[in-house]
């Protein structure tokens, strides 16, 4: 598993700097968990490890990548960094394993048996083996979810990126996806999640971050951090979130 640090990055949109002199360290097998008000720049922090938004300014070394306002090869990269997004975009039309075992046999160029071997794996490590021949409509928004982190799973990535999972689910079926995403974290995997699950920040990660106006605004050991809050924000942000 690779580590990600992530050196006084700055991001604009024309104008707007969204992300403001960021640095953040995660360490191999670490979670971090990040939160943070809607537009404070997560989310664009997330898609800049990724390779999806260039930089301006600062570096990111992640997965034995070095991401640069100069850019670097961002392809190979997105190889290796998975991210997973609220809106999980399987196609309906196609299984559930031939949703999972298309990545790795376009990009990758793996053959369809070898595919089909860890698709199967990525699916039981989700607790979805059974559903490999279902249509992906005919699942629930839980495993449907679950199935997009089977489909990132199988690129055998070194980090993965979670973008508010289950903020598109209904509440009852938020529980499955976040105890797929413990188990992940469980087998050391490098994980930044971005999250409106607090007590799921404060149980499953190492180390949270709180962002305000693209800065890191305040960051610790999860329990520290939320148990003691240090800045207003944060206090503000906390206790809006009971
Ligand atoms: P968060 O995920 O914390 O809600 P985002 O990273 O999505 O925040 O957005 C941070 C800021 O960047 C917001 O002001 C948002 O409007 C702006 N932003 C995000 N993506 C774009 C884009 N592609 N073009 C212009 N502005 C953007
Ligand atoms: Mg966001």
């Amino acid at each position: 598993m690779s580590s990600v640090h992530i050196r006084d990055v700055k991001k604009y949109f024309g104008a707007l700097c969204v992300l403001d002199g960021v640095s953040i360290n995660v360490e191999p097998s670490e979670v971090v968990a990040v939160i943070g008000r809607s537009g404070s720049g997560k989310s664009t922090m997330l898609r800049c490890i990724n390779g999806l938004e260039r930089i301006q300014q600062g570096r990111i070394e992640v997965a034995g990548h070095t991401i640069t306002p100069e850019a670097g090869d961002l392809r190979s990269l997105r190889k290796e960094v998975g991210i997973v997004f609220q809106s999980y975009n399987l196609f309906p039309h196609l299984t559930v394993l031939e949703n999972i075992t298309l990545a790795p046999r376009v990009v990758k160029r793996i053959g369809r048996d070898e595919a089909d071997e860890i698709g199967r794996e990525a699916l039981r490590r989700v607790g979805l083996e059974e559903k490999s021949g279902a249509y992906a409509d005919e699942l629930s928004g839980g495993q449907q979810q679950r199935v997009a982190i089977a489909r990132s799973m199988a690129m055998k990535p070194k980090v993965m990126l979670f973008d508010e999972v289950t903020s598109a689910l209904d509440p009852e079926l938020t529980g499955e996806v976040l105890k797929t995403m413990e188990e992940l974290a469980e087998a050391g995997m490098t994980m930044i999640l971005v999250t409106h699950e607090m007590g799921f920040a404060r149980q499953v990660a190492n180390k949270t971050v709180f962002m305000h106006l693209g800065k890191v605004w305040e960051e610790g050991p999860s329990a520290e951090l939320f148990g003691a809050p240090r800045t207003p924000e944060l206090q503000n942000f906390v206790s809006s979130s009971l």
